[in-house]
């Protein structure tokens, strides 16, 4: 176990504690922020050390606000992607339109931020590493909830009482499956699955996407760097089947998607090779989860665990920095938890509901399933080329964060009361 963490101050034993399960984007984000509200963080995550890789991600409208809050945005635009054009094949490689980026993402050219996913990661740890104490190579074991606070009994064998538990570990939450049940009863399945990894540069490809696609499968390089940067290799198809058992089986994951794309065109045959090789591949399913509910008692969840909107919306990470933003917000200008769980979900709900409701409006667009709605895409696709759109979406947008609350230390919340 690797621990770092805060010099001990005496008047720590004032402060509210908070363990968050989960060191990717929200756990660090919300971390930071309660720090700053007088908090005393603790983050578990089981991994070794912030995990790196995965597929470049956008941060935009809102979020933006929040990393600029941060003191990050400077590092992050420094990072930023800057993509020159997006070129789509068809099942033989012919090309059926190159396109600037904007016109298909809907971000704001000189506003929201294209980064890789580990620079984002960095530049949130390395903000609050030395605030906040982080555990790795553990993780939350059980959980028992009394009027005293959340008795949790880690992997490790330690145990520890916090007043307060957050689950910020991803899609498939252990802190949710703890309090609310298996994640099937919560997951909407959107009938794709997809397998990211890293690849070598072996098409010379610089600062662009290029995309294959047949009905039902698609495979896609980008070029997130120059000629001599690895390519981040993404290989997705339709299943109308929800996935649960081959989640965890990675050598199963890897035999399914060889399988699917066992005869198709252009230089797929060469990038399943790849994946066969990679040792970062990630592999998961475009689904969202939907929740009544984001807490109970004295445990709540944040991020993905809470309302994943899935990678065909691109608004997984975004969502995930303003959850985080919103949830602090409301612990420090609440009383107790109760209040502050309710306050999070009333403010943030909505804007949740917008950017998931993307993928009814059209987002899984580019992986049509039949040659009918390929060929509609193309078509839209070459529109495109000819006038770009001039306006953005709205949802990416929809929430005004609340001013930062007052760098208070909020009373402990020991009041008795129901968990
Ligand atoms: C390595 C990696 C690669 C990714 N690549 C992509 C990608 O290519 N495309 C895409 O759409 N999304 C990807 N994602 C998901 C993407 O980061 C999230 O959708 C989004 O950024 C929201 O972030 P989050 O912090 O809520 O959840 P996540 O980024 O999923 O982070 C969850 C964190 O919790 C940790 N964790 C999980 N279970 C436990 C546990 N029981 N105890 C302690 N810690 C736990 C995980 O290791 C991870 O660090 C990736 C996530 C990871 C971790």
């Amino acid at each position: 176990m690797t621990t770092t963490g805060p010099s001990m101050d005496v008047s720590a034993v004032s402060k509210r504690t908070i363990l968050i399960s989960g060191a990717s984007i929200a756990g660090p984000a919300l971390a930071y922020w309660l720090h700053r509200y007088g908090f005393a963080v603790t983050v578990v995550e089981k991994a070794g050390a912030p995990r790196g890789g995965g597929y470049p991600i956008d941060v935009r409208g809102t979020a933006i606000e929040v990393v600029r809050r941060m003191g990050i945005l400077p590092r992050l635009r420094h990072a930023h992607i800057d993509s020159r054009r997006f070129t789509f094949l068809d099942a033989d490689g012919g090309e059926v339109a190159s396109i600037h980026p904007r016109a298909v993402a809907g971000s704001i050219e000189g506003q929201d931020l294209e980064v890789g996913r580990g620079d984002l990661t960095a530049a949130l740890y390395t903000t609050v590493r030395d605030d906040v104490e982080f555990l790795f190579d553990d993780s939350i074991d059980t959980l028992d909830q009394s009027e005293r606070g959340v008795d949790v009994a880690f992997r490790s064998g330690n145990r520890r009482t916090f007043d307060l538990v957050v689950g910020a570990d991803g899609m498939h939450s252990r802190t949710r499956e703890i309090l609310f049940g298996p994640e099937e009863q919560f997951h909407r399945y959107l009938g794709y699955r997809f397998a990211v990894f890293t690849m070598p540069n072996t098409f010379r490809l610089s600062r662009e996407l290029v995309m294959w696609n047949t009905p039902g499968k698609a495979a896609a390089l980008y070029a997130t760097g120059g000629e001599d940067d690895d390519l981040h290799a993404f290989l997705n198809f339709h299943q109308p089947e929800p996935p649960f058992d081959a989640l965890r089986n990675p050598d199963a994951q890897r035999d399914l998607v060889a399988t699917i794309f066992a005869d198709a065109g252009w230089e797929v045959p060469g990038i399943v090779n790849a994946m066969r090789e990679a040792d970062d591949l990630f592999y998961d399913t475009a689904g969202q989860i939907r929740m009544p509910s984001w807490s109970s008692g004295r445990v709540a969840l944040v991020g993905d665990a809470a309302y994943a909107p899935s990678f065909l919306t691109g608004q997984g990470t975004s969502l995930a920095l303003v959850g985080a933003y919103m949830l602090a917000d409301a612990l420090a200008t609440n009383r107790d938890h109760t209040g502050a769980f309710a306050a999070y979900e009333r403010k943030t709900r909505e804007f949740v509901a917008m950017n998931q409701a993307l993928v009814d409006n059209g987002e899984a667009a580019l992986f049509p399933t039949t040659a009918r709605a390929l060929e509609q895409r193309n078509t839209k696709l070459r529109d495109l080329v000819a006038m770009p759109p001039t306006t953005t979406r709205s949802a990416h947008s929809a929430l005004t964060l609340p001013e930062l609350a007052p760098m208070s230390r909020p009373q402990p919340d020991h009041r008795p009361g129901p968990t």
